[in-house]
């Protein structure tokens, strides 16, 4: 399953502490920068953005969790060949990332094919956007050759948990079946694989577990999400506001995990994690005064346990709409980012069809961004969203300026 957004993206990279992108989450806080501006900024600045292809609309697994179920498209899937014109169409576009996922790529041979074909047209038009794929990882022994030979610049595999949790979440014996190809990953992409999972109630209780059975198989970063409620998944899993801070007080507690090499937890708040975003504003973690940001334009908080644990926690309080991620689904519809969660919404949210722009991504976007539905993105996020995250602010503020005799183990990495 794709994440909410587009995965781990390769991780952040590079460590700086860019003014603008700091000044900017600063003022989306604080209220200095009005919502007007706020989508202004959105609208203007030069993201690296990421596209995402959703190859696919079928899965060998059926997970708990699960976001990505769609009864009907809307439209007959795209063919190979209409995905071949919309790979050279995203590339004209320059894009940083290009990540192809499906809701599982390696089922059936047309995952493997477009990832040929698009790494192709990368190396004829000499670009330079990064390609990834993200994958359940049950199937990928079938297409070793042809992932090793596609030169991603990441490779994604969901890993829910240690064995018990992942198999509770995806059935039984899914953690071995990935895990054999998650092996052979690490060897051929070392640090550029990583393991994407979704924190949630099965398996919240259990990152140490996880950690140590996750990265026994050789990945260094897992990439961390937080389960959202829809309708059609098992809504029990998602975690109520006092287990959020349960789960962000017990990180610190992972400085006890036994690690065998280097390991990276990266945290992936934005709007459409508010509850767990707000969760983060209210724990040990926030430091605003400590934002970092990467080569990309993530902005983080950054800090290494005693034991080595480097925890990131990747933080976007503001809509990305099209401007920093956008999707295009197996029939082609153009979906902004904060739309890719609830399904149900896909058939009315699209921006538009490929088909209709003749497989032009640079005129659909162009038209998308003008539609009164992004328009809408940013009105409610300004009238719903934006409000709790001042008022988190507002409390981190009040508090931070109170002493707190609570000693700290760890150690903020600065840039
Ligand atoms: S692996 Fe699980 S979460 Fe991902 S698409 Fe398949 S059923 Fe959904």
């Amino acid at each position: 399953m794709p994440g909410i957004m587009s995965g781990v993206r390769g991780g952040l990279k590079g460590r700086s502490t860019d003014p603008q992108l700091v000044e900017f989450t600063m003022g989306v806080l604080s209220g200095a920068i009005s919502s007007s501006d706020i989508e202004e900024f959105v609208r203007q600045h030069a993201f690296d953005r990421t596209l995402t292809f959703v190859l696919n609309n079928s899965c060998n697994l059926s997970c708990r969790h699960c976001y990505l179920q769609v009864e009907s498209l809307t439209g007959n899937a795209l063919r190979a060949d209409e995905w071949d014109r919309i790979f050279e169409s995203a590339l004209d576009q320059n894009p940083d990332l290009l990540c192809l996922s499906g809701k599982e790529i390696f089922l059936g041979n047309s995952g493997a094919d477009a990832l040929a074909a698009l790494t192709a047209k990368k190396h004829s038009l000499g670009s330079r956007t990064r390609i990834g794929a993200i994958t359940n990882g049950t199937l990928m022994h079938r297409y070793r050759a042809a992932v090793e030979q596609a030169d991603l610049d990441y490779l994604d595999i969901s890993f829910d948990g240690g064995i018990k949790a992942h198999d509770a979440l995806r059935g039984s014996g899914s953690f071995a079946a990935a895990a054999q190809n998650a092996t052979w990953a690490a060897q051929t992409f070392g640090g550029r694989l990583f393991a994407g999972l979704t924190v949630q109630r099965a398996n919240f209780k259990a990152m140490s577990e996880a950690i140590t059975e996750i990265t026994a198989l050789g990945i260094q970063t897992i990439g961390c999400g937080f389960y959202q409620r829809v309708p059609y998944s098992d809504e029990s899993l998602a975690l109520t506001d006092a287990e959020l801070d349960q789960f962000f007080e017990s990180l610190a507690d992972l400085d006890n995990a036994e690690l065998s090499q280097p390991v990276t937890l990266l945290f992936d708040l934005h709007t459409a994690t508010l509850d767990a975003s707000l969760a983060f504003m209210r724990s040990r973690w926030f430091a605003p005064d400590q934002f970092l940001t990467d080569d990309r334009g993530e902005v983080f908080n950054e800090y290494q346990l005693s034991n080595g644990l480097r925890l990131q926690f990747s933080f976007a309080p503001y809509p990305m709409a099209v401007f920093k991620s956008a999707r295009i689904t197996p029939e082609g519809n153009y979906l902004a980012a904060e739309d890719t969660l609830d399904t149900r919404f896909y058939r009315v949210r699209t921006l538009g069809n490929v088909r209709d722009f003749d497989y032009d991504l640079g005129r659909l976007h162009e038209h998308a961004s003008h539609q009164p539905r992004v328009k809408r993105i940013f009105s409610d996020y300004s009238e719903y969203v934006l409000p709790q995250f001042q008022e988190a602010f507002a409390i981190h503020t009040m508090l931070s300026s109170v002493p707190t005799p609570r000693a700290l183990t760890f150690a903020p990495v600065l840039a």
